[in-house]
């Protein structure tokens, strides 16, 4: 017998945590901070449902912060053991976790030096040793190598398609006599994107933690370089500026992919293209270390000679003096910043000071969660809060679907129909109570399968 608690990402995208129990040994499966809704946030200041001291292992698949973030304050409350991901993700976390405790610290201070907070002192929920302490927990394992955890559990990681060292867990636990086999999904990524290789396909599984973030949900088939192409071309004409929220890990490194196709076709004007995000920097390095696990064409076009993050006029910010200096910039031009749902970061600074100006567009490539910035634009508000200011809403404010990383629900439907016998049950989580609801549906309408939507804390006992 083993047991599942579901700590995070029930009914909705952020905070994914699952506590797998078997023999008396305990393993944290994703170990997210919540994000967006001020309720859910403040989950993260919660004490942990159990004993963080008592926790044999922790398993991530995949760096994002809403499957990693909370791992530090987990580890600063007493959770010794290691801490198993791919190599890839180890590397992420070692330039994720201390910016997102240097974040922490910096929206704290703010919040103190405006006295917007209601609680004084406000407090990061983790500093920069406790991230550094939580990277030292870090232990990296290759992909499809079998990982054994103790006497019961063995889990493989396999390649999920979703960002740069995405797994999904395939976890064999001993049941008895017996053996059965609980997947997680993670993050699913798509089929055919740029970079990254497709979902592996899996054939056998009894118990199944399914992503839904677009489970009612299809993406758009346009080609999104034709789109972004047309949205420079008439930033450029306007004169104004192109600001674009960017996750740092992934959806930046797909732009800089699609504008250096543009550029290098002539498509777009030599224009100038900022990065402003430190981290967003580090990680497109970080593709070059890995281009052994990134898609065939791209492994093809980096063998023929090709940079694939290069082109005239791209220009990395390193200092906030540099980061300060873009607002004197001059359009036409395009910044990439980060956070991705405008929750912090550079990006906070440069909408303060772009929004205002109907020359400029703001263009959302990324998944909105729900109370974030991001989503506030996304949904046409006209004033958008930042550092206790409200700021107008002039630029345009423009979204393109077909960015996301997420497989969409003909997507997933196709990745399960790959299993060949019926899965015991079928547990949807990391989406929105609406998309969960539809997708289970879905499931249940083509497949017949068990399928539930877990709610916080639900435990349930597996066999
Ligand atoms: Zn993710
Ligand atoms: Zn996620």
């Amino acid at each position: 017998m083993f047991s599942l608690t579901f700590m995070g990402a029930t009914q909705t995208v952020t905070g994914s945590k699952y506590l797998l129990e078997c023999e008396g040994k305990k393993y944290l499966i994703d170990c997210g901070m919540y994000q967006g809704i001020k309720k859910l946030r403040e989950r993260n200041w919660d004490k942990f449902p159990v004993d963080p001291a008592s926790i044999d292992g922790v398993l991530f698949t995949h760096a994002h912060i809403d499957h990693t973030g909370y791992f530090p304050r987990l580890v600063s409350e007493g959770f010794s053991q290691l801490a198993h991901c791919t190599t890839p993700t180890v590397d992420l976390l070692k330039i994720m976790l201390p910016d997102s405790a240097h974040l922490q610290e910096e929206e704290a201070k703010y919040a103190n030096k405006k006295g917007f907070s209601k609680h004084y002192p406000a407090l990061p929920l983790y500093n920069a040793e406790d991230a550094e302490k939580a990277c030292e927990r870090l232990t990296p394992i290759s992909f499809y190598m079998d990982l054994v955890l103790d006497s019961n559990i063995s889990v493989t990681f396999r390649k999920a398609g979703h960002i740069l060292g995405a797994a999904m867990l395939v976890m064999d636990i001993k049941c008895g006599r017996k053996h059965k086999r609980l997947v997680f999904s993670g993050d699913l990524g798509r089929k055919g994107i740029p970079l990254l290789p497709d979902p592996d396909i899996m054939e056998k599984i009894d118990y199944l933690v399914l992503e839904s973030t677009y489970g009612n949900r299809l993406h758009s088939e346009e080609d999104r370089s034709i789109i972004l192409k047309s949205i420079i071309l008439e930033m450029v004409d306007a004169g104004g500026i192109l600001l674009i929220p960017a996750f740092a890990v992934e959806r930046t490194q797909e732009i800089l992919y699609i504008l250096r196709f543009l550029s290098q076709n002539h498509q777009i004007p030599n224009i100038p293209v900022y990065i402003d995000s430190p981290m967003a920097t580090a990680v497109t390095k970080l593709f070059d270390e890995y281009i052994d696990l990134l898609d065939y064409e791209t492994r093809l076009l980096v063998a023929g000679g090709q940079k694939l993050f290069n082109f005239p006029n791209l220009h990395f910010t390193e200092s906030t003096e540099e980061s300060k200096a873009l607002n004197d910039l001059k359009g036409p031009a395009i910044i990439i910043s980060a956070s991705g749902m405008a929750t912090g970061g550079r990006i906070l600074h440069h909408l303060r000071h772009r929004l205002p100006d109907p020359k400029n567009t703001i263009l959302l490539v990324g998944y909105q969660a729900a109370g974030t910035r991001g989503r506030s634009l996304m949904e046409g508000a006209e004033f958008l809060k930042i550092h206790g200011e409200e700021v107008p809403v002039r630029a345009a404010v423009m979204t393109v679907e077909g960015f996301s990383s997420h497989a969409d629900y003909d997507e997933i439907l196709e990745w399960l129909s790959h299993i060949h016998h019926k899965p015991a049950h079928v547990y949807l989580t990391h989406g929105e109570v609406d998309a969960a609801k539809s997708l289970a549906q879905k499931i249940r309408e083509f497949y017949g399968w068990n399928v539930s939507i877990p709610d916080y804390l639900d435990y349930v006992e597996l066999n």
